[in-house]
This record gives C-alpha cells, structure tokens and sequence, in this order.
C-alpha cells in the first residue's frame, strides 16, 4: 500500500462537504465487509479503530491503495471469499478488463457490467438534462481512440455497420487524430445527420479537432440533445473550439475503470460526487503547493458485489468548490470547482511549487491562435512548450505571448522556449498529456499529512 498517510478534511463547512449519515450510504457496509472478507484488506485490520469510532475517522486511519499494489495482487484479492468467482466467470456476470496506457498505468480489473451500468445511471441524475435525455436506451454516437473504445482500424477505414454496436456509433477507428483526413472527417460529420444520436460522448480532444473542421469546411451538424466529455482532461481550447459549432449542453463526466462514475459536471459547472456507488476521501496539498483546497482524491466504491475498490488513488487532482452550495442546489458530498489534472502531470516552479496542469492550461489556453500545446519541464527552472496554431495567426507573436502566458505561470525566474509544431499526436491509448514534468516529483512531498481546517472563501469561486 501507498506509505502516506491520507487525511481527512476535519472542518465540515456547512454542507458542502456533507455525507449521508452512517449508515445512509455504502461507507460502513464497504468498509466492514472489505475488511472481513476481501483478502487484499487483512492487513489493513489491525489500523481499524473498530465500530462504533466515526466512520470518517475510521477510513483516515487506513492507507491509500495504489494501482501498482493493485496489479502485485491480482484481480481475485480484491473480490469477497464467499463470492464464487468460478461461477460469476462462467455466467458473464464478471470479465476480465484491462486498462489501457503506459506500463504503470495499465491494471486487470474485474469488470461488472451490470454494476458499471447502475454507476453510469446514477451519476446522471447529477446533470439535470442527463436526468431527462440519457435513458440508458438512446441512440449514442461515440468519438475517441478505438483503444479506449469502439473498433480499431489503422489500414483502410470501416464502414458504419461495422462501427455499430447496439445502441451505439463509434465514429471513429483511428488512434491519432492527427492523421484524420479531411475526407474522414466528412464522413463522421455525414454520419451524425444520418444517424442523429440523442447523445455524443466524446474525448474532448478529438472533437475539437472534428469542430475545427467543421467550422472550417462550413458544414452543417446535428445537435445532439446532450454532449458528455469523457476519457481525458478537457482543455479550455477544446471547449473553445467544440463551442464554436455544437450548441447543445456539455458535461464532464469524471470517473475510472476501477471506479466506475464518480464525479458528474452538473448544469451550474460544478462536479458533484456520484454518492450513490462512492465515496471519496481528499487529501489537501500542503499551503506550501497551493493547498488546501487543491488535493488528490482516494475512491472507495460501493454497490459492486464482485470487487472491492477502497481508498483508491485515482491519480488526479481536484479543486472543492469553496463556496457555498452550488447554485444547481445539489449538496450531497463533495463539489468540486474543477479537476486539476494528472498528479503526474504536475510540474514545479523553480522554486519548487506545485502547479497544476489546470493552472498552466488557464493561461496557455488564453493565447489566441494556439490550436494544441504541450508543455515540459526539462530542469529546475527550464521549461519547454510546444504548440501548434491556426493557419492565419502569425508565429512569432504567438510564440511571444505564449511565452510570456508560461512566465506568468512560474515566474520570473523561469528559461521558457516556445517552438512551432505542425501537429502534436496523442499518447497511447489516444490520450493528450498537456503538461510533463520531465524531472522527477516526489507526489507524496505536496500533501498534507496532518489534519486540515477548511473555512469558507470570501473571495468567491475560483480563487482559493
Ligand atoms: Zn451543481
């Protein structure tokens, strides 16, 4: 297990961060039966204070559980001793699945179907037009790495029933984006007015580059009654660009393979926690990095009678909503003003403070005419970027301004270079990684290790 020693927040701030009551959600049942019956959990039993000490207290007093511990204990640790695996095997009420990504990210899970759905259905309730239009039974385009999901392709194309899948449309076969042709992207433009799903989940990437020609080719699309981005971290340019040519809703939709939907974008621009089928517990940075209302967060699932996720580290970073509830009027667990980014995607001034890559898309994302970006840091106090721009836009002052967007973000002491690239592909599965530190970042040194109070902001969302 991870050697940190995650804290809970300590100061309930009127109901923002408010759970059910013991009891009213999955945390007690989860936690009791993980610890009596699941085997990767014996050894957490002797840090258990035991029933009848606060719930909260209890999971505090546990490790996080880590991907790489994941992997060493095979998928049948985290399953229940009186749960006849054989059985759930042979019926299909269980399969394995494997994540995909690099080496250290890729895990074989236990894959419920019928939980996996229960957990996406929840988690609608949580946008109001999720709530009317996703009704687990309509027509749905997708549009992301065949690797993430859908058919793959990379010698010729597939033709649309063979990208039919039940319910659904997956627009795309190509891994790279980059390599779309134009004449492919018409094609995914012909196929949405054909097929007028209710519904578009997409990774917020490749449609961005899909509206970019769009709106470049002057063709006209369907709206779907809802757009649900998913897979990976929504850059402010992708939103920019979707915006240009879809008009309906958009949401993000925030969880894992491991974790099922754990947080949902409601209608107000605030994520709210998927109560239902998690619980999340958040560990602050330290003040010293931003803290602490920025911090990674540790997902215990619930509901899933197959395999038992507690206190897992998900890898990514959160903002709470620091002011009161949100304006929707949900306040069932946390709300969060934004996801920050990959832990591993943080990088650092050179004084050695933790920015996120939330912080350095916030500014790079302002220079008009940059198309996509990725930045590095490649020493102390040196930072690389490169980006690539719109057709029309003059080099040398985006180059400039760019430059100076990344300055403001790790100050003054900061050597930034900027080159132009023609394109910038994707990692594999089909995944943009915006921000890389290229020096190693010790992730447990940026977070607090002893209770933490949380006092509502009176400077408003946004800037805690
Ligand atoms: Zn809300």
């Amino acid at each position: 297990m991870s050697e940190s020693q995650p804290v809970q927040l300590t100061a309930i701030n009127g109901t923002r961060f408010s759970r059910p009551a013991p009891g009213r959600d999955g945390s007690l049942d989860t936690l009791e039966t993980a610890l009596a019956s699941v085997p990767a959990y014996q050894s957490w039993r002797k840090l258990d204070p035991g029933p009848g000490t606060d719930i909260d207290h209890r999971y505090s007093r546990l490790p996080a559980l880590a991907k790489g511990t994941m992997r060493a204990l095979g998928v049948r640790a985290f399953v229940p001793s009186d749960q006849d695996f054989d059985a759930g095997m042979a019926s299909g009420a269980i399969e394995y699945v494997q994540t995909s990504g690099s080496t250290d990210e890729q895990v074989t899970n236990l894959w419920c179907q019928e939980w996996w759905n229960a957990s996406e259905r929840a988690s609608w309730r949580l946008h109001s037009r999720a709530a009317q239009t996703l009704t687990g039974a309509q027509p749905e385009a997708i549009l992301t790495s065949p690797l993430c999901a859908g058919m793959p392709c990379e010698t010729g194309y597939l033709p649309f029933e063979a990208r039919r899948l039940g319910r659904f449309l997956f627009l795309n076969e190509k891994i790279d984006p980059t390599e779309w042709t134009p004449e492919h992207m018409d094609r995914m433009v012909d196929e949405l007015n054909r097929f007028r799903p209710q519904s578009l989940e997409a990774n917020p990437s490749f449609l961005a580059r899909l509206s970019q020609h769009i709106a470049r080719a002057r063709r006209k699309v369907v709206q779907p009654r809802m757009i649900i981005l998913t897979y990976e971290y929504p850059s402010l340019l992708h939103y920019r660009f979707i915006r240009e040519v879809f008009s309906a809703p958009l949401a993000s939709s925030y969880g894992s393979t491991e974790c099922g939907y754990v947080f949902m974008e409601c209608e107000a621009g605030r994520l709210h926690q998927n109560t239902a089928f998690c619980r999340v517990d958040f560990q602050p940075f330290t003040a010293a990095h931003g803290g602490p209302w920025v911090g990674r967060i540790l997902v215990t699932t619930f509901n899933n009678p197959w395999y038992f996720v507690v206190r897992f580290d998900i890898g990514d970073l959160v903002r709470l909503e620091p002011q009161g509830a949100c304006p929707c009027g949900r306040s069932e667990g946390l709300t969060l003003a934004a996801i920050e980014g990959r832990v591993k995607n943080v990088t650092l001034t050179p004084e050695g403070k933790a920015v996120t890559q939330r912080q350095v898309d916030d500014a790079i994302s302002q220079v008009m005419g940059i198309e996509q970006y990725e930045v590095r840091q490649i020493g102390r106090n040196q930072y690389e970027a490169s980006i690539a721009l719109a057709p029309s836009c003059a080099p040398s002052a985006c180059e400039k301004q760019a430059r100076e967007a990344l300055e403001s973000v790790y100050g003054g002491g900061a050597k930034v270079s900027v080159a132009i690239a023609r394109a910038l592909s994707p990692e594999l599965p089909g995944k943009y990684r915006l921000v890389k530190p290229l020096l190693p970042v010790d992730p447990d040194s940026l977070f607090e290790r002893g209770p933490v109070s949380l006092k509502a902001d009176p400077r408003g969302p946004g800037c805690p």
